[in-house]
């Protein structure tokens, strides 16, 4: 295909305001697939992503267009992950286009991931049509949002496109803008190889297979390519592009986008961003590149039955071959055996693992309280990044800690900006901008992500009654007086309950986790102290009292089949229970401890 009738596209919304009902329908309506392969949303193939409505592995898929000038076009749509966690994803996606469809839903208008997402596609000078979504919808106010467009992204909305992804009104007039509106690609197919490495994932059939964006030059079957940045070479066995079926194609020329296989045996074998050339003619000029994106959060992860361990290790190798940024590796934990540490991009990213790990490998898990990475820098000069609070070097050692700071875009109605705003405040936040549109407020705050990784979410949405939306991203680390807290059950310090917490906060978290633990933990036949301490000072207390022996006698004397009916309901709940010392811990305790009321 000649390089004037390829248009490369990403589309960048909100979450939930229609980026993949629309994609779903400009497959439709070009027919990529028929009627009976139609899934509803093709593109979040993971059945926790379709369920959550997110995206996280970036899709992409070639469409052939017939467009009103008579000209047959080949437009390929590059999917991004909605959600904040995975914004520096939505980047490198961006980064292999010309274009973006900006998707607004009418009736809600420009919401805090709007703002971000729109942000990157402009900051890497791609073209912008505004397109407004749910026109069907009665509470659609299409001139308002056009409006707020203007207003407060700064972009012209005069011919944003009307549309319903729903009801396929409008998609033809989508095709025709990005034909007409967006640029085409340019590129120089006699030069030297030189193409992007978009994205990686691991397939059960192919193996790794790389998505690649043609800057310059032919991608062949049979050519060997170098990687430049990993310096490592392979033979290309497949080149195709996806309709999203997977299909193999000769060549990739300037301009497009496709995927190579070429047996890689791991997508960490493969870093985003690096630049793929021919290693008999390679390019003198590699692409700028990315830093990979590194993990944020960390947190430990235990099976709730020992002998699941080895499960556990091939589970999360499984999850790791596909998602190159979570990272574990084994962890020893006195009050929870062995287990992983592992590191996510954000608490999203810590719930999906999670969740997958529960539900598609059936595995019963303790998680032990998020942690952000604290640079510590000792009294020697050195500096270590912690990644557990149970590994914080001996105080004396210790010179001053540093933590990451955010900066978040909340936006919301301004009824709630009250209860935000005092949100943010208890959270050491620093204002940094108020501003309105229309009746929404928009606030810029910076925060220390150790406030946002508990409940920080949770409470934004309880606070603003599901209305605000929230976007971040990491500016950098400052100095903070921090200290660990360790709370200590019968007198034994539980290290899956240490925190790093700011000092100025270390006594009401530690009353709260020590009130928290009395209810979580059952009586004992013995009195159980709860402790929070810091160092050897301790902070906070509350006693579990004794359970007296006749209770149970008592109640349930005498009548056999409730007695086998208890003895078998504590049997079943005590694989729930971990044995700590001469104490039992429900498994949820440890993570309802750490909530913050
Ligand atoms: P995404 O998170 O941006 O990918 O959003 P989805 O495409 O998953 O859409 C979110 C929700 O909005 C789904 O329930 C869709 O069915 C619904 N939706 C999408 N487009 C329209 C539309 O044009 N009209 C109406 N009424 N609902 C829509
Ligand atoms: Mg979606």
């Amino acid at each position: 295909t000649s390089l004037k009738n390829i248009r490369n596209f990403s589309i960048v919304a909100h979450i939930d305001h229609g980026k993949s009902t629309l994609a779903d329908r400009l497959i439709q309506v070009t027919g990529g697939l028929s009627d009976r392969e139609m899934k509803e949303q093709v593109l979040d193939s993971m059945e926790l992503e379709r369920e959550r409505g997110i995206t996280i592995k970036a899709q992409t898929v070639r469409l052939e267009y017939k467009a009103q000038d008579g000209e047959t076009y080949i437009l390929n749509l590059i999917d991004t992950p909605g959600h904040v966690d995975f914004t520096y994803e939505v980047s490198r996606s961006l980064s292999a286009c010309e274009g973006a469809l900006l998707v607004v839903d009418a009736s809600q208008g420009v919401e805090a991931q709007t703002l971000a997402n729109v942000y990157q596609a402009i900051d890497v000078d791609l073209e912008i049509v505004p397109v407004l979504n749910k026109i069907d919808l009665p509470a659609a106010e299409p001139d308002r949002v056009k409006a707020q467009i203007e207003d407060v992204i700064g972009i012209d909305a005069t011919e944003a496109v009307e549309i319903s992804a729903k009801t396929g009104m409008g998609v033809p007039e989508v095709l025709e803008a990005i034909v007409t509106k967006l640029p085409a690609p340019d590129g120089d197919a006699d030069a030297a190889l030189k193409a992007l490495l978009v994205d990686s994932w691991y397939d059960p059939y192919l193996g790794v297979v790389v998505l690649v964006r043609i800057i310059d030059g032919v991608l062949k079957k049979g050519m060997r390519i170098r990687m430049m940045g990993a310096d490592a070479v392979y033979t290309v066995d497949q080149v195709g592009v996806s309709t999203p079926k997977k299909t193999p194609v000769d060549a990739l020329g300037p301009g497009e986008i496709g995927y190579l296989t070429a047996q890689i045996k791991e997508v960490a074998d493969t870093s985003v961003g690096d630049t793929i050339t021919d290693d008999r003619r390679p390019t003198t000029e590699p692409l700028p590149g990315f830093k990979p994106s590194v993990p944020v959060v960390f947190c430990g992860i235990f099976p709730v039955d020992a002998n699941d361990f080895e499960d556990l290790r091939a589970a999360m190798g499984k999850l790791r071959l596909n998602d190159a940024s979570f990272e574990f590796e084994m962890e020893t934990s006195a009050a929870l055996g062995f287990g992983f540490r592992c590191g996510f991009l954000g608490l999203l990213h810590l719930e999906i693992i999670r969740e997958r790990l529960e539900r598609e490998f059936n595995l019963d898990l303790i998680t032990t309280a998020p942690s952000v990475v604290y640079d510590i820098h000792l009294t020697d000069g050195s500096k270590i990044e912690l990644h557990n609070p149970a590994d914080l070097p001996d105080p004396v050692r210790i010179d001053h800690m540093e933590e990451p700071w955010i900066k978040a875009t909340i936006m919301a109605p301004d009824e709630y900006l009250g209860g935000i705003l005092k949100l943010c405040e208890e959270r050491r936040g620093v204002q940094q901008d108020l501003t309105y549109a229309g009746s929404r407020a928009m606030v810029v705050y910076e925060l220390p992500l150790n406030e946002v990784v508990f409940d920080f979410y949770d409470r934004l949405k309880s606070v603003s009654k599901g209305y605000a939306s929230f976007d971040y991203q990491i500016v950098e680390h400052r100095p903070g007086d921090l200290v660990k807290m360790q709370l200590l059950v019968n007198e034994e310090p539980v290290d899956a309950l240490s925190i790093i917490v700011h000092r100025e906060k270390a006594e009401a978290r530690g009353r709260s986790m020590c009130e928290k633990l009395k209810d979580l933990i059952p009586r004992h036949m013995f009195k159980i102290p709860i402790q929070a301490a810091i160092g050897g000072r301790v902070i906070a207390r509350e006693t579990i009292a004794a359970l007296r022996k006749d209770v149970t006698a008592k109640c349930y004397g005498g009548d056999a089949t409730r007695k086998r009916k208890l003895l078998e309901k504590q049997k079943a709940g005590k694989k729930k229970m971990r044995q700590f010392g001469r104490v039992e811990i429900p498994q949820e305790a440890f993570i309802k401890a750490l909530k913050i009321d």
